[in-house]
This record gives C-alpha cells, structure tokens and sequence, in this order.
C-alpha cells in the first residue's frame, strides 16, 4: 500500500456507516489567532475549544489528515522516524464514544485495513501515579482484542500521558490532557543498539520500535488548587503519523525510504553524486526533510525573513543549501530547489545564501579551536547570515558547544551599538539608507585609505558627510592636492573596487580593533566592543556601518571637487560612477 492509498483507506474507514465522522477541514499551517505557536503541530490543535466542551459544527465525530509541522523536530532529523513535516490522521470524539471503540477501530483499521502483522504491534499504557490511577479500563481491552500480556507495556506520565504542557504537574490552571494508548511497530530486522541502553522496549531511542499513533483520552482539566478535575465529556483525540503507517505497511525501518520519500532521496543522490549510504546518509535525510517541509512552508504562503516563521523557513533553506554544498562540492541553486519543484521563492533564497556561503564556510574553516566562541558564530551570522543552529552545529562537529545566552548577548551589544551608530554618534553622517549611502559609505574608507598611501600617514579624518548623491570627507593636510595625486587616490580607490575586495564586519573589544591598526575617528566616544569594517587586507576601520558586502557593488568612484577649509584642512568631494554614465550630479 502507498503512503497516498493509507490516507484515503483511514478517511474511508471512519467516514463509513459503522463509524460515520465528518471530514474537517485542514489548518492552515500557519494556526491563524493564536500567538502562542507558530505552527500546526498535530490535529488536535485547532479542536482545543471542542474538546473543552464546545459544541462543533460538523458534529461529536471527526477526521481528518493533518499536514502538520514540528520545529522541536528539527534537532531529530537524522534518526529514522522523525520529519520536521508530517502528515497526522486524526479521529476525534467529542463527549460520544470512548475508549472501548476508539482501540477497537484503531485495531481493525491497522490489522484488518492495512494487515500490519498483530505480532509486530505492541502497546503502552500509563502505569498510574498520585494524580491518576493506572489505566486498567484499556489494558483489559487490549487484552479482549487478543493481545499478549508481554506487549502490553506501562509506562510513567512522561511517555503516556498527554498535555500540551506534559505531565500533569506541568500543566497549568485551564490546560486539558489525559492517559494515552499507544501502539508502537517493531522492526524485526533492527538489531537493539546497546548505545540506547541495555536492554530494547518500545520507547527506546534505537530505532528498532516506532510510535505510529496515540489515542489520548482527554478527559482532566487542570484547576487553579493543582487538581485534576473530569471534563463535562470524555473524549477521544487519536492522532497517527501517516509516514509512520507507510514504514509500518511497507515495513521499512527508514521513513527516508517509504514510497514518497524515496524518489527525493534518488534526486539528492543524483544532484549531489553521492550514494545515499554510510556517512551522506544524514546529510540527504537533512536535505530531503528541510526542502520537503520548505516546499509546504512556501505552498501555504510563507516567506523567508528574519523572524518567526520565516526565520525558521530561511533557517531550513540555508541549512539543506550547507549540507548539499558539503556532499555536491558546491551549491547550484537551480539543482536543488530543483529537488522539491516548488515556487521561484526557494531558488532566490538559495540564490541569496550562495553569494554568501563560499566565504562564510572559508571563514569557518580558518577558525582556531580557541577562537570557535560566540563572538565569531555571531560574525558569521552578520557577515555571511550562519544563523545560530547552523554555527552551532558546525561548531559542534568541531568538538566546541556555542551558548545561545552569550550568542544573544553579543546581538544584544551590537544592536545598541547600531542604534548608537544610526543616532548619529559615529561617523558617517548618513542621511538615509539608500543602496547609494551604502556605497559611498564603503568608498569613504576606501578613500581614507587611499589618501593616507598617497599623501601619507599624517590624513586624519575631520568629518564626513553623505547624502544619495555624494561622499564629502574632510582631512588633514597641509597643502592644496595636485591634479596627479587626486587621479593617483582615485586610481588606487576604482582598483579596489576592480579587485571586488569583500567587506566583513566583526564585533571586536575597543582595544583589541586599536591595537591591530583599525582606523578610527572619535576614540573617546566609542563603546567598549565595537565594530570593525575591514575591507580585504586594504582597509580597516572603527565603524557602525552600513556597508555593501563587497566592494564591486560601488561600481566606481570620481573625485569631483578639493578645497580648502582652514588651516591645514582639506575637503573632497566624491561622487559613484557607473562605467560610462555621467555623474548625475555635481557639487
Ligand atoms: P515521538 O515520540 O516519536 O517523537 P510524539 O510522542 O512526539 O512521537 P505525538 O505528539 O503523540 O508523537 O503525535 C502523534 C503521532 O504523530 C505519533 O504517534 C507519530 O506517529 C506521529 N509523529 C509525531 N512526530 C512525528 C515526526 N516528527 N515525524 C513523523 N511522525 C511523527
Ligand atoms: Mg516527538
């Protein structure tokens, strides 16, 4: 049976005569009214106020299957049941049936519907605390339906218990849960790893067991005095993970490998020239979960950014774009994005990311181990966009664990640092943010440069002042500049900008940028961590920025006009100049 087929044959099932649900609507990915969660993460999350005691619409039996999508996830992409984007089907009762017929259904749908061997399924109860007693109703119903005493397994709160917020002491006044009846799969052919513990059961962590779905029968609220009191109805939340059937039916302990992982896995392989084996195992399992969950995300109208939702997008995108970049060698965005067919958004994305990964990755690998702090995966980031996971990771595998505390510490300085910078504090003057500020904002380093190999070491910079249209610098020097030397500084200044020179930002202590000849302007007037703007080995300077990233973007540069301003000061003018085109304003 396919992945496709299982979906329709569970929808069938509980739609029929015997069971007559009503199929609901699917939540959009993104639940909309609720600010406490960025996703849908499993069915019952849009049934919250029914399952409290609301009546629905659509009646006391539901259903559906549920595209669903896990952040928490992320972290377990790799093992061999776990995707950040699944689908969940779900049945619900509100207040009408109860346990005898939920396990009866869920028994006959997997071992009569789909022939799952009985022999291979196993069952978790919760074994009883102080709050709740042991669930007896549902042993004694396992048992009816034919299974052995020595595949009925009892477990703590911790693993058959089920609330949005945990166990029950984790609850807090008004959240609802119950006891939960799971059914696990066991893969005959995955040998116990001794890694995950002495001995096999159904929640180890091994692989050779997966949880393919969980009835909880939601019956507790929680009060304001700690108890534990019955809603006015039982009900019944059943949720089962679809990919997890499919591995069940097609008894396939890789969920990479079930029918509609398979041919993404193929297409990695062949974009990437690598077999899907041994060490590229986990790298293409990366890649074809983060693409797939992209492709959903993108469909359902998200877009990458820095916040939220589509941070976590831009977040999946960069790090499929990493992975690939390690197995193929390099990143053709086209290829990848290729993988899951979806909207040009994913491929300008990559795009995005691809001017930038090369250098980020090579400033990576430069790294010393003493130097893999915080301060440097916060480097990345700014400069070349590593978002925190991606450095912790790679730092990880370096053997260095990065503390997200001081990484948001070091974000939190350097936004004061930029506020301070954008009031005006620093140099650079800047009237608005336009890409032409931002461009001649660089070419003023570069001019301060320059003018201190061509006239000497004595340029100290007296001011700047910049608007769309032009740079203005002021400096000192003795004497009025020559035609030659203002064609000699402007040679020098287009070379750099010929050379494409990268433009990196690093967040650095005062004297640290002092002592290794940063250039600065107000000494007095900065922080104790700054920020330093180097521009290739030919420039390095105390700055807040903005600046392009890297020096071709300016196009090219014309002095316009040198004049005196007292005593030993001069001024300059300078405007952009792209190739043949006429500055379009003079001063
Ligand atoms: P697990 O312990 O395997 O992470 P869970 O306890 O988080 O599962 P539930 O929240 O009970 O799972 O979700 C209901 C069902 O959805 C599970 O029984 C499983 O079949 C499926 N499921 C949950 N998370 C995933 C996932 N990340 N990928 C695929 N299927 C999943
Ligand atoms: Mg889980």
């Amino acid at each position: 049976m396919t992945t496709n087929e299982i979906r329709q044959a569970y929808l069938d099932f509980f739609t029929d005569k015997t069971r007559q649900h009503k199929k609901i609507p699917l939540a959009p990915l993104v639940p909309p009214d609720d600010p406490t969660t960025l996703f849908t993460g499993s069915g019952m999350q849009q049934l919250v106020p029914y399952l409290k005691g609301e009546p629905h619409p659509m009646g006391k039996r539901l259903v559906n299957s549920q595209p669903c999508f896990r952040a928490e996830d992320i972290e377990e992409i790799g093992d061999n049941r776990h995707t950040t984007f699944f689908e969940m089907l779900g049945n619900w009762s509100l207040g009408d049936y109860f346990k005898a017929d939920q396990l009866n259904w869920s028994w006959e749908f997997f071992t009569q519907v789909l022939n799952i061997p009985q022999e291979k399924l196993h069952v978790a109860l919760f074994k009883g605390d102080k709050h709740v007693p042991k669930d007896e109703e549902s042993f004694t119903i396992w048992k009816k339906l034919g299974l052995p005493e020595s595949r009925i397994h009892f477990y703590p709160a911790k693993y058959n218990w089920w609330s949005r917020a945990g166990t029950p002491e984790n609850m807090p006044p008004g959240e609802i849960g119950g006891t939960t009846s799971e059914i696990f799969f066991e893969f005959e052919s995955v040998k116990h790893n001794p890694k995950f513990g002495k001995s096999c059961h159904p929640n180890c962590e091994c692989g050779k067991f997966i949880e393919i779905s969980n009835s909880v029968f939601m019956e507790y609220e929680k009060q304001k005095d700690g108890s534990l009191k019955p809603l006015p109805k039982q009900n019944v939340d059943f949720g089962g993970g679809l990919e997890r059937l499919a591995q069940a039916v097609q008894n396939q302990p890789d969920i990479f490998q079930i029918d509609i992982f398979k041919f993404l896995i193929k297409t990695i392989e062949t974009a990437t020239n690598k077999k899907y084996q041994g060490q590229d195992k986990l790298p293409m399992r990366v890649i074809a979960d983060h693409l797939r969950a992209a492709k959903a995300m993108i469909d359902s109208g998200i877009e990458p950014s820095n916040k939220q939702q589509g941070y976590i997008l831009r977040r999946l995108i960069r790090r499929s774009a990493i992975k690939f970049r390690q197995l193929a060698g390099k990143l053709d965005p086209q290829t990848l994005a290729k993988v899951v067919k979806t909207k040009p958004v994913l491929v300008e994305e990559i795009k995005k990311f691809q001017s930038t990964l090369d250098r980020g990755l090579k400033e990576f690998e430069k790294l010393e181990p003493n130097q893999l702090n915080e301060l440097n995966a916060f480097n990345l980031f700014q400069t070349y966009g590593f978002p925190f996971e991606i450095s912790e990771e790679l730092f990880r595998e370096k053997g260095q664990i990065l503390d997200k505390k001081k990484f948001d510490q070091v974000f939190e300085d350097h936004k004061k640092l930029s506020r301070t910078a954008s009031a005006g504090m620093f140099k650079g003057g800047l009237e608005d943010q336009s890409e032409a500020t931002k461009k001649l904002h660089t070419a003023t380093h570069l001019l301060h440069q320059s003018l201190r190999q061509i006239l000497g070491d004595h340029v100290r910079q007296q001011g700047s002042h910049i608007t769309a249209d032009r740079l203005r610098f002021d400096f000192t020097h003795p004497q009025a500049l020559t035609p030659e030397q203002i064609k000699k500084i402007e040679t020098l200044i287009n070379k750099q900008i010929k050379k494409d020179l990268p433009v990196k930002k690093t967040i650095q202590t005062k004297n640290q940028a002092l002592k290794s000849g940063a250039l600065a302007f107000f000494k007095e007037t900065y922080p104790d961590k700054v920020s330093v703007y180097s521009i290739g080995d030919f420039s390095k300077e105390l700055c807040g920025g903005p600046h392009v990233s890297s020096t071709g973007e300016i196009g090219g540069v014309k002095i316009t006009k040198e004049e005196s301003i007292g005593a030993d000061k001069r001024r300059l003018y300078a405007v952009l100049k792209n190739g043949d085109q006429k500055p379009a304003h003079q001063t």
